[in-house]
């Protein structure tokens, strides 16, 4: 299947514009002309932006079609602009991390997505005798960060060894395992709102919950603050090793997945589930429940969103009727289904 190449908008003068009220009826009302609009207002402010950029690039699945707008900004000025922008039109947007956790739809994202550039991966460390305070920007990678802060003695992430994906989806998430979760290490939020204000949310106002986070509005986080315990570096360097061997014993390997497709219902595992409802290897088109582990789907090669949906659907009824279990997935649907 070849993509489609990413294109850059013109750069012409806004052409139609904001509409004053009922913004989300006239994007859904004339989608291309808001969207061309949106585009020409970001290029005109300087925003890099690509058109119709194939999101299959951008998951870990390796599915999903374009994106409408895709922007990946560079500064927290950029990203304010770039959210006033399209909140001034009411025009849809998704906020993209590493794109470890979704499952984009194949026809795309009739909108704008943004992701965080490289400014955005940043550590600030401030240690002391008793452990660290960390401002991490949200586009650092989760791994990376584990590993630097058990290098360095600091205990509370060691957990997160081989979660893939950014801080920002994991803080998003609440990513977590082998018992542990990043919500508890959190003690403040930095984010742009919707309408592109700046927005610093201590922990209290953070609902973290199992493989969630409320945030009190819809924003793109930027950065957060840790606090981190002093932790014995042998003991640290063991969880590391324990974490990985038991992802190697377990987990599939070389083909593209997005990690556990359910969560795990209170009192079970999902992955145990879909094993006893007998679809452990059972296929789709190229999508395939992992014979390693059933909570995985995995991409053979060229499976479609609809093929893994299919897969998702049919656990879902099979364990349902055999079991009365409502299984919730983990994995997030993002796009025009
Ligand atoms: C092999 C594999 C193993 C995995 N193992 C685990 C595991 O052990 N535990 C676990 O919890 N997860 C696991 N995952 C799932 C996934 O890696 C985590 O959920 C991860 O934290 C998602 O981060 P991301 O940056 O990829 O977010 P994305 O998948 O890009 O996005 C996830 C959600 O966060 C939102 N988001 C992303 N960035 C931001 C931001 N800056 N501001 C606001 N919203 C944002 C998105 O809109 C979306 O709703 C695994 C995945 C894979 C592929």
């Amino acid at each position: 299947m070849s993509a489609p190449r990413p294109s850059m908008v013109p750069t012409t003068p806004m052409a139609i514009a904001p509409p004053a009220a009922s913004a989300s009826s006239a994007a859904r009302a004339v989608p291309e002309a808001v969207r061309d609009a949106v585009a020409a207002a970001l290029a005109a402010a300087g925003t890099r932006v690509r058109r119709d950029e194939p999101l299959a690039r951008h998951t870990s699945f390796r599915i999903g079609g374009p994106a409408d707008l895709f922007v990946a900004a560079m500064s927290v000025p950029e990203l304010q602009a770039v959210l006033r922008a399209a909140h001034a039109y009411g025009y849809p947007v998704f906020f993209l991390g590493g794109g470890t956790n979704l499952l984009v739809s194949d026809r795309g994202v009739r909108g704008l997505v943004v992701a965080l550039a490289k400014p955005f991966d940043f550590v600030e460390w401030e240690l002391g005798g008793d452990g660290g305070a960390l401002r991490v920007g949200a586009a650092v990678p989760f791994k990376r960060l584990v590993s630097q802060t058990v290098a360095a003695g600091l205990a509370g992430l060691e957990f997160g060894e081989g979660i893939p994906g950014t801080i920002g989806g994991g803080l998003l998430m609440n990513a977590g395992a082998f018992g542990g979760e990043i919500g508890r290490v959190v003690t403040a939020l930095e984010a742009v709102d919707e309408g592109g204000e700046r927005v610093l949310l201590p922990r209290e106002r953070l609902g973290f919950a199992y493989r969630r986070m409320a945030l009190p509005t819809r924003a793109v986080i930027t950065a957060v603050c840790l606090r981190l315990a002093r932790g014995d570096a042998a003991v640290l360097a063991a969880a590391v090793a324990d974490a990985k061997a038991r992802r190697d014993r377990h987990q599939p390997k070389g083909h593209p997945n997005a990690g556990s497709i359910f969560k795990n219902p209170p009192g079970a595992f999902a992955g145990r589930l879909i094993e006893e409802a007998g679809l452990k290897g059972a296929r789709l088109g190229e999508a395939m429940f992992s014979e390693r582990h059933a909570n995985f789907i995995v991409n053979l090669g060229r499976a479609r969103a609809a093929d893994v949906q299919g897969l998702i659907d049919l656990a879902t009824r099979a364990v349902r009727r055999q079991r009365g279990i409502e299984l919730e997935p983990e994995v997030r649907f993002v796009g025009e289904w």
